[in-house]
């Protein structure tokens, strides 16, 4: 099972060689991002641990992550959502089907009696934690310090590749969410002094959420990885047409990328390679995510029919 140790391919994009880190070749159970930020889960003791405790969206990469990691280590995955949209539901692919097919126990908040009105942290703060003493509790998205582990292990990987091959400079570039995987990316090259930077752009919530996160995360700004800002306002998931022609571009090089984060990552990319005109080696981190395409894909194709 390959959690670590991705190789690294280049493509022409941009009219220009870009580096592609491919996490998205990570075992396909435990892919890409998720792997990464979960590996310290994998690779501890857990003694009196049952059970795995997590949040977040129905569709979310990181509800099949868990449930593949409460999998291989025999736990059970309690994973709460705000609520559960039908289509998805009546889904037999994507990431809610197939955390189901891992056993993970899915509970959807708004059919509960004794919600009154919290979110779902708050919920599991107040009403599930105190009595589940034998779990272990992960953030959304593994928004957390043990994520650090599995991030620093790929900024390792990177920082030998770069090495390897003699650069002076190199940028990694990532499509950001939480921000977890840029912040500890970009913390550890700073730690080091080595002369690598990380660039991200803030595909969940705009650039202030993502500078919070970053704060949340380390109080030392000079941890805080770059934000390339964008000229327009893009909301998570919602399917734009310029996303779509970004992924069939990006898709062509021969390397499928996935269509939650990636359309901004690239479109950010370009912005950054465009307004500044750095000609700084680049390596993209593919973060995998693919499972998602199933449902993401259809959706595209129905909306930009032409
Ligand atoms: C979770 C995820 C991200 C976001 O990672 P953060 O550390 O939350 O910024 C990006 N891409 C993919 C494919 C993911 O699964």
């Amino acid at each position: 099972m390959r959690l670590s140790h991705t190789p690294v391919d280049a493509i022409e994009m941009f009219d220009r060689e870009i580096f592609v880190k491919r996490d998205d070749l990570l075992h396909p159970e435990f892919s890409g991002n998720k792997a990464r930020k979960f590996a310290y889960f994998l690779e501890h003791d857990f003694p009196g641990v049952d059970k795995l405790i997590g949040y977040g969206s129905a569709q979310a990469n990181s509800l099949y992550s868990m449930s593949a990691l409460a999998k291989m280590r025999g736990w059970q995955l309690d994973f709460y959502v705000d609520h559960i949209a039908s289509h998805i539901k009546t889904q037999s692919q994507g990431n809610y089907a197939a955390a189901c097919k891992n056993g993970a126990n899915i509970i959807d908040l708004s059919e509960t009696d004794d919600r009154e009105g919290r979110d779902s942290l708050t919920y599991i703060q107040e009403q599930v934690l105190p009595t589940q003493k034998q779990a272990v509790f992960v953030p959304e998205g593994g928004r957390c310090s043990y994520a650090e582990y599995g991030v620093f292990k790929l900024a390792e990987e990177i920082r030998a590749w770069f090495k390897q091959r003699g650069l002076s400079s190199l940028i990694v570039f990532l499509p950001s969410g939480t921000g977890t995987t840029a912040l500890f990316l970009n913390k550890y090259f700073v730690e080091r002094g080595a002369a690598i930077r990380v660039l991200t752009c803030a595909a969940v919530g705009g650039d202030d959420y993502l500078k919070l996160q970053f704060k949340a995360l380390s109080d030392e700004t000079h941890h805080h990885p770059e934000i390339v800002a964008m000229p327009k306002k893009y909301h998570f998931g919602k399917l734009y047409r310029e996303f779509f022609e970004m992924w069939k571009r990006v898709c062509s090089t021969g390397i499928e990328f996935e269509l939650l984060y990636d359309p901004l990552g690239w479109m950010a990319l370009e912005h950054y390679l465009k307004s500044s005109g750095d000609r700084t080696p680049i390596i993209y981190i593919h973060q995998g995510g693919l499972l998602g395409n199933i449902s993401m894909l259809p959706r595209y194709q129905r909306k930009f029919a032409d």
